[in-house]
C-alpha cells in the first residue's frame, strides 16, 4: 500500500495572511494542538514546516511536535515570499530558523517549504541555496500556475535535482486538458471529500505518492468570525468558507489511505529506485 505524505505548515492566520508585522497569537497554538490530537488519534506521523517568528514566541508547540513523533521542517522565519526578498535574506531566513527549530527539537532539519509556495521561476535560485545549505528536500513547488505561484509543466513526481536536492511538489492532478491541485489548502476544505479520495486513486494509479497540506488555522472555524482585525470581505469568504469541514475529511482521509512525513515517503521512493536499478541488473 503506497504510503501518502501529510503536511501542515504551521503559522498564526493574521501574521501569515495579513501583515507580517503581527504578532504571533496564541490561537496558533491552540489549533496545531488539535492537529496534534488528530494526528494521534489515528497514529498518523506527518512533517510540520514551522515558521521561526512562531518557534520564537511558542518554542514549547516546537517541543510537542517533535515528542509526538512528527518530522520538524522549516518554513522560513517570516513568511514573506521568497520572491520578494531575495537571495541574502532568503538564506539568512533559512539559517535562522533552521537554527532556531534544532535548537529547541533536538532533531536535524532536513526539509523546507516556502511561505506561499513562492519558489517560483523566478526564485529558482532557492533551490541552489538549500542544497549549499545541506538540506535534504524542498517541498515548496506547485506544479500548475495559480494567480500567485506555481510553475506550469514543473515534473509532478518526486524528483532529484542536479545540485542533489529533492524536490517534492505538491500533487496535482491533471483533468479535462489542465492541472488541479486537489490535495490542500482551498481544494481541500471547498470541494467534497469524494474529490480527494478520486484524486488520491488517481496517483496511487500513476504510483504517485499524495503530497497532501494543510495549515492549523484550516480547522478553526471560528477564527474569522472572532478576530478584532479588518478583513476584506472576499478574504472572509474564500479564508473561511469550510473549515468546519477539514477535521473531519482528514480523519477519513486518514482512515482510507496510509500517511506518514515527507521523510518517510522520501524513504520508500530511494528503497523503490534502489529495487528498480536491482531488477534492471538482474534482467
Ligand atoms: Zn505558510
Amino acid at each position: 500500500m503506497i504510503r501518502h505524505a501529510i503536511s501542515v505548515d504551521v503559522e498564526d492566520w493574521p501574521q501569515s495572511t495579513l501583515d507580517h508585522d503581527l504578532p504571533i497569537t496564541e490561537r496558533s497554538v491552540v489549533n496545531t494542538r488539535r492537529l496534534l490530537e488528530l494526528f494521534a488519534e489515528h497514529q498518523v506521523r506527518g512533517t510540520f514546516f514551522i515558521l521561526g517568528r512562531l518557534a520564537e514566541r511558542f518554542p514549547e508547540v516546537v517541543r510537542e511536535i517533535a515528542g509526538a513523533g512528527h518530522e520538524i521542517g522549516s518554513h522560513g522565519q517570516s513568511h514573506k515570499a521568497v520572491f520578494h526578498i531575495g537571495p541574502d535574506a532568503f538564506r539568512d531566513e533559512l539559517d535562522r530558523s533552521v537554527g532556531l527549530l534544532e535548537d529547541i527539537a533536538g532533531q536535524a532539519v532536513r526539509g523546507y517549504r516556502a511561505p506561499d509556495f513562492s519558489i517560483t521561476e523566478e526564485s529558482l535560485w532557492a533551490l541552489d541555496i538549500l542544497a549549499e545549505r545541506g538540506l535534504r528536500y524542498d517541498s515548496s513547488i506547485m506544479p500548475v500556475k495559480m494567480r500567485r505561484y506555481g510553475i506550469d509543466d514543473a515534473p509532478r513526481a518526486i524528483h532529484q535535482l542536479p545540485n542533489g536536492l529533492w524536490e517534492v511538489p505538491m500533487s496535482c492532478v491533471p483533468f479535462g486538458g489542465r492541472r488541479w491541485p486537489v490535495a490542500g489548502g482551498g481544494y481541500f476544505r471547498l470541494f467534497p471529500y469524494a474529490l480527494t479520495r478520486a484524486a488520491i486513486r488517481r496517483l496511487e494509479s500513476e504510483r504517485l505518492p499524495a503530497i497532501v497540506y494543510l495549515h492549523p488555522y484550516e480547522v478553526d472555524p471560528a477564527e474569522l468570525r472572532e478576530l478584532r482585525l479588518p478583513i476584506p470581505f472576499r478574504t472572509r469568504l474564500t479564508q473561511g468558507l469550510n473549515r468546519r469541514h477539514v477535521a473531519p475529511r482528514l480523519r477519513r482521509m486518514f482512515q482510507e489511505f496510509r500517511f506518514g512525513a515527507i521523510a518517510d515517503v522520501l524513504d520508500d521512493e530511494a528503497t523503490r529506485a534502489a529495487s528498480g536499478a536491482r531488477t534492471e541488473q538482474a534482467a
